[in-house]
């Protein structure tokens, strides 16, 4: 059966499919989020802890620096006057730690005795920056704010103060680093960062850059930044922040207290969560053969619920047809529904044939004997000569039946009817049809019977008659006539014209006998 609507078993498996569907997008969803939320947390981890390690490589430089330089001011402060010693002191200073972009020595006015290398034409000149001043004013251990030197260089300047044994302040030794240049936190930092985004960069108490990959970001304030207002008021830890060029960044953070300054170690987000999203993919084709044994499953499961209904479906339309339910009987009901509405459909079946066949037995029969009605034997004997069945025809009468009416009454001659009936169908084979056809008169259809054999049925029928009681108390005789098709007639009428007139001359001859059409004689002298 075609039809435009959704068949259940294509629901069935677009539901199960849009639940299986969803519950894996959920589940791989949720999966993810976890893993984004782990990446998140690690790669924060990693940072804090990689942040940490470089703000102690940091203290480790500054603590070094101080006691390179500690240790060259002692050693110079009897030489201050030394132009040779100063010169050599500057020079191994500069040249054997390798920490200082350059080295100087000035004396207690800022004045530049020695300097290395000479390239930086600095000696001779008294020291004005900022750093070079807050340097001889405190006259202490000292790391600089970022600053534009004499040379119009940025640079961080390490100082450290020269006393004489009679603790006179004689001047300071200094190194700096020249901050948009290679310098030394390019070896201590540079190395460890990746090619990915990450990065590293450190600030001054300010805010402001004084080491970063990209040297032109260097002297940039970066006070905006969450992750460097935190480094400023000396905190360390982690968290997700947005840099200054609108990517979030997953920074780890630490203070480097000697110099006041930060270390940020960061990694962008979308790089840290790439490889999120290769397990997904990795997730969604591992799944892909669940998903096709999944699929058949189901498309197997929607089947089986649905074909019971599908039969049930068709097989109602053939018992109809057919009129018996044996056919759904054969359904497997192995679900509630399908049991319940295969009992439902063969009870209802069965009850509607049983009225079908009740009432076409009422239209087909004749009310007061039971046997077969004029007007179907009329159609059966038309069916039958359409597809040249060949049959014989017995018309009988009772002898005198008016007599019995008179004598009996109207009841007792109805019940004599019904005897009558009885005995022919007695009387008749399988196949053999009785029939009323009209008053007392009666007529047997025989298929497939020739002449003779439908006289020895009338006659058999006659004779039982005649030797047995009736109803009215006494035997009724009958008459018969006999005609066969196609032999003596090819139209029904024409058939029982014949069997009636083989029947008058029945009565004609005496009644209480059987005739043979057009060989009436004959027959007759065969039977006597
Ligand atoms: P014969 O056939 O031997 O010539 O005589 P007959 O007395 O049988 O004559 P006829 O065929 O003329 O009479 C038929 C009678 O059958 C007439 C009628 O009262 C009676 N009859 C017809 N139908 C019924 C019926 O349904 N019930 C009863 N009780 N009688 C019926
Ligand atoms: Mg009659
Ligand atoms: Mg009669």
């Amino acid at each position: 059966m075609k039809s435009k609507q959704i068949k259940l078993k294509h629901l069935i498996m677009g539901v199960v499919l849009a639940a299986f569907f969803l519950t894996s997008i959920g589940s791989i969803w949720s999966g993810y989020r976890m893993n984004v939320d782990s990446i998140k947390e690690n790669t924060l981890e990693t940072n804090r802890v990689y942040a940490q390690k470089l703000a102690t490589t940091a203290s480790s430089y500054l603590e070094e620096a101080f006691q390179i330089l500690g240790y060259s001011a002692n050693q110079i402060e009897s030489k201050m006057n030394d132009e040779n010693a100063l010169k050599y002191e500057t020079e191994r200073l500069k040249m054997q730690n390798n920490m200082f972009n350059s080295v100087l020595i000035t004396n207690a006015e800022g004045l530049v005795l020695s300097v290395s290398p000479p390239s930086v034409e600095v000696k001779g000149e008294v020291l004005t920056s900022v750093g070079a001043r807050e340097a001889l004013a405190k006259r202490e251990p000292l790391v600089s704010k970022p600053y534009e030197g004499i040379t119009g260089r940025l640079l961080i300047f390490i100082s450290y103060p020269i006393f004489s044994e009679k603790d006179e302040y004689l001047g300071m030794v200094a190194g700096t680093i020249y901050l948009k240049e290679r310098n030394v936190f390019n070896a201590l930092l540079g190395e460890h960062f990746y090619h990915d985004g990450s990065y590293v960069y450190v600030v001054d108490s300010d805010g402001r850059v004084i080491y970063h990959q990209d040297p032109s970001r260097v002297n940039d304030v970066a006070m905006d930044n969450k992750v460097v207002q935190a480094v400023v008021s000396g905190k360390s830890g982690a968290q997700l922040v947005v840099n200054t060029r609108g990517v979030e960044m997953l920074a780890g953070y630490s203070t480097v207290p000697l110099a006041d300054w930060g270390v940020v170690a960061q990694r962008p987000l979308e790089v840290a969560l790439d490889p999120s999203f290769d397990r997904v993919q990795d997730v969604v084709i591992k799944s892909i053969p669940l998903m096709l044994i999944s699929i058949f499953i189901v498309l197997w499961a929607a089947a089986r619920i649905a074909n019971p209904l599908q039969q049930l479906a068709t097989l109602t339309e053939e018992s109809m047809e057919k009129k018996n339910v044996e056919g759904l009987k054969s359904v497997r009901g192995w679900y509630f529904e399908v049991h319940y509405l295969k009992s439902a459909l063969i009870r209802s079946l069965t009850f509607l044939q049983g009225q079908v066949s009740y009432f076409k037995d009422q239209s087909t029969t004749d009310p007061l004997t039971g046997v077969t009605n004029r007007r179907t034997m009329d159609a059966m004997l038309a069916e039958w000569l359409e597809n040249k069945v060949p049959h014989a025809l017995i018309l009988l009468d009772l002898d005198h039946f008016k007599n019995v009416n008179d004598t009996y009454g109207h009841a007792v001659g109805d019940r004599v009817l019904q005897f009558l009936a009885q005995n022919m169908k007695a009387v008749a084979r399988d196949g053999d049809v009785c029939c009323r056809y009209g008053g007392e008169e009666f007529v047997l259809l025989l298929p497939n019977t020739t002449a003779e054999e439908a006289a020895q049925v009338a006659e058999q029928l006659r004779d039982i008659l005649a030797h047995t009681e009736s109803p009215c108390g006494r035997s009724v005789t009958l008459s018969a006539g006999v005609a066969v098709y196609p032999q003596m007639a090819d139209t029904a009428e024409k058939l029982i014209e014949a069997a009636d007139g083989a029947l008058y001359l029945a009565k004609q001859a005496g009644r209480n006998q059987v005739m043979v059409a057009e060989q009436e004689n004959k027959i007759k002298n065969l039977l006597k």
